[in-house]
């Protein structure tokens, strides 16, 4: 890793120092010159995704002949077994652990995709918003790689990913879209025109939803990350058990708010007291996990009514719940508006969405691979401030 300084406004910088195992012979000078997209022949993008608690690594290849972006390989490491001891990410955990997986996840993505280093084209690594620790760790590898390559490298912004990563699916979308971007991090509604045409239109002004299922989850003593194992649960319970809050449904515009819903199943289980039996837990995960896609499947149909437009995209962990994909899929049925879901194994983080976006950007001219090594990470950072 290089020196690095903590800045006033959030960003984190540093200057790349070149894992020995991947020196080669001698080291290209770079020249901060920009890497030209070629229409003839394809791109091959290395992604490098760390900004939270899963490391991923992916190769993507665009343009040339391929009508899509193809995913060549990806892996992922989820640090998910050693934070549960804990209840949940603790930053400097998740830095050391990065270290250790992100080379070796590397070798086999280039192995699993039958490319070697140097038949890459650009390094592009997930700049922000995340843990600063853990994007750095990202950062470095992705910068001092591509030093080392004299390779172009190209920054990615984590929920711009996750935006496109229905492009990898089966169905993948058309533009222009409205896109529920649900991770935990996250809930926000978006207008997409086209890559890097980002509106919002609204978002939560408390918890995340993914947040409301994990903290939900907890309450319940299912563990962390509660999110799957709440959904898990609520198959077996009935979802009209508990009368549970719907904040903001009715507020008439396209926010959301979760933190008054995580109080009402506190207060439940305060209620329940002691161990009560498996199917009144059940029932409440059937309720509460009721209570979120409510919201979220109405709030996605005012966005859709208010900006015209017959297409949805869901991104981000919580577009894994396959009841929330139940009641999207036959609330947009209804009204003739195609859904589009991220394949099931890349709702969450992963790599293969920052390749893609880095390669979706270079193709549609919106950024420029630079052979600058300097890097910059943005732990909090507004999708809605990305440069176009
Ligand atoms: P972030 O980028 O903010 O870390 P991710 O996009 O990786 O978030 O998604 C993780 C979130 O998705 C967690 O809150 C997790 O509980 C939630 N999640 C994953 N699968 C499901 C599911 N099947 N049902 C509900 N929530 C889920
Ligand atoms: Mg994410």
């Amino acid at each position: 890793m290089g020196s690095t300084n903590p800045l006033a406004d959030g960003h984190v910088v540093g200057r790349p120092c070149v894992p020995s195992c991947w020196m080669p012979e001698a080291i290209s000078r770079h020249n901060g010159g920009l890497m030209q997209i070629s229409s003839n022949s394809s791109t091959l993008v290395l992604g490098i995704e760390s900004s939270c608690d899963e490391t991923g690594v992916a190769l993507v290849e665009v343009g040339g002949s391929l009508a899509q972006p193809q995913l060549l390989a990806h892996a992922l490491h989820s640090q998910i077994d050693m934070h549960r001891a804990y209840g949940g990410v603790v930053p400097e955990l998740a830095s050391r652990d990065h270290i250790r997986r992100v080379i070796p996840l590397a070798r086999q993505v280039l192995e699993q995709g039958g490319r070697t280093l140097e038949q890459l084209d650009v390094i592009a690594y997930t700049q922000g918003p995340g843990l600063a620790g853990a994007l750095l760790v990202g950062a470095g590898v992705a910068c001092s790689l591509a030093a080392a390559l004299d390779k172009p490298v190209l920054p990615v912004h984590h929920l711009e990913g996750h935006l496109l990563s229905p492009f990898l699916s089966a169905d993948p979308p058309e533009f222009p879209f409205v896109a529920l971007l649900v991770s935990g991090g996250h809930t926000q509604l978006m207008q997409v025109d086209g890559v890097g045409r980002y509106t919002l239109l609204g978002e939560t002004i408390d918890d995340a939803a993914g947040e409301a299922f994990d903290k939900s989850a907890k309450l319940m003593g299912l563990g962390y990350p509660g999110g799957p194992a709440l959904s898990r649960l609520a198959e077996f319970g009935d979802a009209q058990a508990y009368k549970l809050p719907r904040p903001l449904l009715h507020s008439g515009d396209l926010d959301f708010s979760f933190a008054g819903l995580k109080t009402a199943v506190l207060a439940q289980v305060k209620k329940l007291g002691g161990q009560p039996c498996d199917q009144v837990w059940a029932d409440l995960a059937a309720s509460t996990q009721a209570a979120i896609v409510e919201v979220l499947v109405k709030k996605s149909l005012r966005a859709l009514d208010a900006t015209g437009m017959k297409r949805l995209v869901v991104a981000g962990g919580v577009g894994a719940n396959a009841s929330l994909r139940q009641e999207l899929n036959a609330a947009c049925a209804k009204r003739g508006v195609r859904v589009h879901y991220p394949e099931l194994h890349l709702c969450t983080d992963n790599g293969a969405m920052i390749a893609l976006a880095a390669a979706m950007r270079l193709q549609a001219g919106k950024a420029q691979a630079r052979k600058d090594y300097a890097f910059d990470v943005r732990p909090r950072w507004d999708l809605q401030q990305f440069e176009a």
